[in-house]
């Protein structure tokens, strides 16, 4: 499929985070200018040190918060701290980053007629009582817990994306990204499959919060990018939600157990509190998304843990 990158000039907020560095890889692979916006809250200059030196790769340290005057042809809007424990360090900066940040790239688009693409998160579904969730589902959320400068602040996001698509007929596309995981992720961002992983290789206990039969879908970061960029390709009148996420479904157990297996750890697991407003279970319908970009997840749990697992081994190895 020709996702028509050549020379298109794209914005990527956040680029310099875990989704953002993988996607701004992708998207010179495939022929554009991309410019890379960042303010190194959670993202790292090393995420994309391999990309300094391409041609057509531009580093902005820029928050999003505040406006940014560029001329681009498309903008991926993925400025925000994703792990619970880095979205509800600073929770009304987190909010800021969600409301104004979107605020401000829509008006970037709006100015320059860009398509913009929003990354948002099945959080918008809170602890669901529809399962699967499909895009139809308006979820079910604490609006003043730990958790709602993050969820409220992406769906705040949403109503503002989808007000510039019906007041200013903006071209928005809204993606709504299940739990993902792969090389560089942050080792401390406190995610499930990064701890597990960093815990499992260091020999230290594996921290299972609750009774570990609270489930999560997880996807391999090469599979969403892929959708990130079929959906962003896709032509007419396409504004989304659309879920992205693998449908398949484990408890945290499982996914302990698993880790235990592959990094040959002898690590013991240890229970602890289940945090506040803690999703019981979630897991995409992705019908949409199969629909209307051909798209599904082809790297299985096992063999995109491998692969993460690699990454952190390197890691620890040359720290
Ligand atoms: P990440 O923390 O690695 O990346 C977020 C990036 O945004 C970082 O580089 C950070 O420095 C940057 N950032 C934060 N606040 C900023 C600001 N005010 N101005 C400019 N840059 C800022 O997380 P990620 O997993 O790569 O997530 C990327 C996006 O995808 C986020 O919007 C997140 O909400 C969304 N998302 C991710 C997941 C997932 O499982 N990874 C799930 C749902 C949604
Ligand atoms: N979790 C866990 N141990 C950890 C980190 C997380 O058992 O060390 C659990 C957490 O309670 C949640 C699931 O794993 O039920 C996914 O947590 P994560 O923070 O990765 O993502 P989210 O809750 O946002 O889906």
């Amino acid at each position: 499929m020709s996702n028509g990158y050549d020379r298109k000039r794209v914005l990527v907020t956040g680029g310099a985070g875990f989704l953002g560095s993988h996607l701004c890889e992708r998207l010179l692979k495939d022929g554009a200018e991309v410019i890379c916006a960042d303010n190194y809250f959670t993202g790292r200059r090393a995420n994309i040190g391999h990309l300094l030196n391409h041609s057509s790769f531009e580093l902005l340290r820029h928050d999003v918060t505040f406006p940014l005057y560029v001329e681009v042809d498309q903008i991926y809007n993925l400025a925000c701290p994703a792990s619970p424990i880095h979205y509800q360090h600073d929770p009304v900066q987190t909010t800021k980053t969600s409301v104004h940040g979107a605020i401000n790239m829509l008006g970037l688009a709006k100015r320059t007629g860009a398509r913009i693409l929003q990354a948002s998160t099945s959080e918008v579904y809170g602890d669901p009582v529809v399962h699967p969730q499909t895009e139809e589902y308006w979820g079910n959320v604490n609006p003043i817990g730990p958790r709602a400068c993050y969820d409220e602040g992406k769906r705040c996001a949403e109503t503002l994306f989808f007000d510039y698509y019906r007041q200013f007929q903006l071209p928005i596309r809204v993606v709504r990204i299940f739990n993902t995981y792969g090389p560089r992720m942050h080792p401390h961002d406190g995610r499930v499959v990064s701890n597990f992983i960093m815990q499992a290789l260091t020999h230290q206990p594996i921290t299972l919060y609750g009774d570990g039969s609270q489930t999560r879908s997880f996807c391999y970061v090469d599979d969403l990018i892929e959708g990130f960029v079929r959906f962003m390709a896709l032509d007419g009148d396409e504004p989304g939600p659309l879920n992205l996420g693998n449908p398949g479904e484990f408890t945290m157990i499982e996914l302990a157990e698993l880790v235990l297996r592959l990094t040959g750890s002898r690590s013991a697991i240890l229970h602890h509190p289940l945090p506040a407003d803690d999703p019981r279970q979630r897991r995409p319908d992705i019908t949409k998304a199969a629909q209307k970009l051909d798209w599904r997840p082809l790297i299985p749990l096992e063999d995109g843990l491998e692969r993460t697992i690699a990454y952190f081994r390197h890691l620890i190895d040359n720290s």
